[in-house]
């Protein structure tokens, strides 16, 4: 793993413990004491909550992913009439969004959340164990959360030139994910 350049000092907010942060990285777990720790807009640091989920594969960090619930509302008059019925039923149910938080393409991002919302993983908790670097703020999931839509329905009929619609997000969860 690459090495940033410039480091901030960090403390855990739990235990004070130094924290060493690459400076695009925006989550961490503490060494010490195994606290969730967020970098919030204000650049201070809020202890979150790291759900680990499934074992660890042997030698290979896991996967962080944000994970949000999200619920999309349609504006009606854009969509076509057939498909109106089957959209609004669809998106009008809450439904979870994983959204990788490790570094990857923005193509290869949208592509993975979009798996994902399909066919979500299984919850499984188990003790925590180490994740590549959480390269992805969460201040920017309301646009892969938009992609991820756009995405789907694009997937499902190819003839939507044009859907308008309203995201309302959750706040998001960091879950690690076996490689
Ligand atoms: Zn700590």
């Amino acid at each position: 793993m690459k090495q940033s350049v410039s480091l901030v000092a960090l403390r855990c907010p739990h235990c004070d413990t130094p924290i060493t942060a690459g400076s695009s990285e925006y989550a961490w777990k503490c060494g010490q004491c195994g606290q969730g720790i967020l970098l919030n807009k204000e650049k201070t640091l809020k202890e979150i909550m790291i759900s680990y989920q499934q074992p660890a594969h042997e030698d290979s960090p896991g996967c962080p992913y944000w994970v949000l619930e999200v619920s999309v509302q349609f504006q009606g008059a854009h969509l076509p009439a057939n498909r109106k019925e089957e959209l609004t039923q669809f998106w009008q149910n809450l439904h979870k969004f994983f959204i990788p938080a490790f570094e990857m393409g923005p193509v290869e991002r949208i592509q993975r959340s979009t798996a994902l919302l399909r066919t979500p993983p299984i919850p499984i908790s188990v003790e925590s164990y180490q994740f590549r670097p959480v390269v992805l703020s969460p201040r920017d999931l309301p646009v892969y959360v938009e992609a991820v839509v756009l995405q789907m329905e694009a997937e499902r009929q190819d003839d939507l030139k044009h859907l308008i619609f309203d995201l309302q997000l959750s706040e998001a969860d960091l879950w690690v994910l076996p490689d």
